[in-house]
């Protein structure tokens, strides 16, 4: 099969992200063998290929927004997670999604309080395992969920990590019916999660350096866009925060409300400026997202199907990796990049 391999980090630019020729993977116990048809592309992935995240697998096929078919099943093994109930689809022919959460161990403190996402043994997709950059791959049974029909396999791949990890972020916010939330950042990520916020009642104001995302977030119902040198009408009740940047945490926190939540939805994020105590005050609050709970995919996947939820994708094949990446790395992408192998 067809892979994208990573090898060595570096800018991606110089990366020479071809596809190369590897053995078909072979389902293990408790592991389900899929044919890809769609794989979205992350800034995670960026992190990984250029080495803001160390690689703990070398080498690599990157890519967790896997959609696909299942083709093969490994001799059944019991899920790790005792919590887990295993209803999940794995019948040869199933269509199935496989986010960046691959698996976890069932027997930590956070495992055992619901909170997988925080495991002290948690194993992603196309990071600790080879992952959807390919032509097939071979995922453990319990990171696969079931995709709402309304979706083709492609509109679908965004929703996999952009869309749930994005509402983990949402969920932390706290907004709900009559309140503001701030999006800062409108990439992939928050055009998925500006639908939900208005679903559930919010008032969506979003702040991005590029004219082409301020009018794709105007198009999706924001009620405010601007840049974030611009003061915006009102104060917010939460801003979620889609871009790595640290230097513009002391910015976010005076959009605020009393109360107010930030919350930092990178998986990494440069170092956050010095500020002074009364931005924090009145009982304003900073919170990072890390990855998401098997619950989190259950209930946005449902959720996206039930708002119904649009995504927008440039699509690319695999032997277009890198420019894929690198469009994303310049923000020169309206909605998702999705792969198709
Ligand atoms: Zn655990
Ligand atoms: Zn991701």
């Amino acid at each position: 099969m067809k892979a994208i391999l990573i090898e060595r980090q570096g800018p991606v630019e110089g990366a020479g992200l071809k596809p190369e020729e590897l053995p078909t993977p072979f389902p293990r116990s408790g592991e389900i063998l899929l044919k890809i048809s769609a794989c979205g592309v992350c800034h995670t992935d960026l992190h990984i290929v250029e080495g803001d995240l160390p690689l703990v697998k070398t080498p690599v096929v990157p890519g967790h927004q896997i959609v696909g078919m299942v083709e093969g099943i490994g001799k059944p093994g019991p899920s790790a997670d005792p919590r887990d109930s295993g209803d999940r689809p794995v019948a040869i022919g199933d269509r199935v999604g496989v986010p960046w959460l691959s698996s976890t161990c069932g027997k930590c403190h956070y495992c055992l309080t619901d909170r997988q996402n925080l495991c002290d043994s948690i194993r992603f997709t196309g990071y600790h395992i080879d992952g959807g950059y390919a032509e097939y791959v071979s995922v453990p049974a319990e990171s696969a969920y079931r995709i709402p029909e309304t979706f083709t396999d492609i509109m679908a791949a965004p929703l996999l990590c952009a869309g749930i990890v994005g509402y983990r972020a949402v969920k932390l916010s706290g907004i709900g019916s009559g309140m503001r939330l701030g999006m800062v950042g409108f990439g992939a990520s928050a055009h998925v999660n500006i639908q939900v916020a208005r679903y559930l009642g919010a008032d969506v104001y979003v702040f991005s350096r590029d004219t082409d995302h301020r009018k794709h977030a105007g198009d999706l119902g924001a009620v405010w866009t601007g840049t974030l040198e611009m003061v915006p009408p009102h104060l917010l009740d939460a801003v979620i925060s889609f871009a790595p940047a640290g230097g513009i945490v002391p910015r976010m926190l005076e959009l605020l409300l009393k109360g107010g939540r930030l919350v930092l939805a990178g998986v990494f994020v440069s170092p956050i400026a010095a500020f002074e105590y009364p931005l924090l005050y009145h009982e304003r609050s900073i919170s990072s997202v890390a990855n998401s709970t098997r619950a989190d995919a259950t209930e946005f996947l449902e959720l996206a199907g039930k708002i119904p939820v649009t995504t927008e994708v440039t699509v690319f094949g695999l032997d277009e990796a890198g420019k894929a990446l690198g469009a994303l790395k310049r923000s020169g992408l309206r909605g998702a990049a999705v792969l198709v192998p």
